[in-house]
């Protein structure tokens, strides 16, 4: 099997962090058992040592950069929901990294989420747990609504889509992080204009370059500063296919 780069110095440069051995080789574990689940179940494209450090576990992890060098907040255990996870992205590079975490891994596709389970167990990654129903459901379960601390999404559609899916599962001041490539003026006007609606802020947006390729990549961070009003999320499919404006 291929073995994933190690770039210790792309790591620091890029997020002031870098891998022990230990992780590097839960890191390679991984790769192997998702290369694997890969062969049943259609996971993911990027399949090269080179693009899977660089585009999912680079990328899983610079969304959370912040913690990953406060080894204090890294210690907390936070609750974490990743909605619309697909082959386990951000959410289990996340979970390799913070073992206090409890990593919540969401999506609506119920066979990824199973062959998720089986590399969590064949891994022995203990501190995720599995959610195969769309945010629209899961956001008006009374255990699930304002239970988590940090929401990640990465991919899972429009902007605004993701500010419905994530608000209702924050607790108060918990956070969203929004994995995107490209960002503009008007998608942050178009953002910023429906958050009050859902008791969400927009709390910043982080850019990072891509350490191999040099691709963009924003991290666009809400707060959730009130509670989010109980029609929110509407109905499964609408917040997709009618974002809020
Ligand atoms: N986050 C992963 C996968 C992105 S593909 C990555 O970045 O690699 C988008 C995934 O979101 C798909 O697996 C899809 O099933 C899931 N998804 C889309 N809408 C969803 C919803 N409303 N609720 C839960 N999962 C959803």
């Amino acid at each position: 099997m291929d073995r994933l780069p190690f770039n210790g110095d792309r790591w620091q440069s890029s997020l002031q962090w870098q891998p022990t051995d230990p992780q590097q080789q839960r890191f390679q574990q991984l790769y192997e058992a998702i290369l694997a689940a890969n062969q049943q179940v259609n996971l993911t494209r990027i399949t090269t040592p080179e693009d899977f450090w660089e585009k999912h576990l680079w990328d899983s992890l610079q969304g959370v950069a912040p913690w990953l060098s406060d080894p204090q907040a890294s210690a907390t255990g936070l609750k974490v929901v990743d909605i619309g996870t697909g082959g386990g992205f951000p959410g289990l590079p996340v979970a390799l990294v913070f073992p206090h975490w409890a990593i919540a891994l969401m999506d609506a596709t119920r066979k990824k989420l199973t062959a998720l389970e089986s590399v969590c167990e064949s891994l022995g990654i203990a501190n995720v747990s599995f959610l195969p129903q769309r945010a629209e459901q899961v956001a008006h379960q009374p255990t699930h609504r304002e239970a988590y601390d940090l929401a990640l999404l990465r991919a899972v559609g429009p902007v605004n889509t993701c500010a419905e899916y994530a608000l209702p599962l924050l607790k108060p001041e918990g956070q969203a992080i929004l994995y995107r490539g490209q960002w503009s003026s008007e998608e942050e006007a178009g953002l910023k204009a429906i958050l009050p609606r859902l008791g969400g802020k927009l709390r910043s947006v982080r850019s990072q370059t891509t350490p191999l390729t040099q691709g963009v990549r924003h991290n666009v961070v809400l707060t959730k500063v009130e509670r989010t009003p109980d029609k929110f999320p509407r109905l499964p499919g609408i917040p997709a296919k009618t974002p809020l404006v």
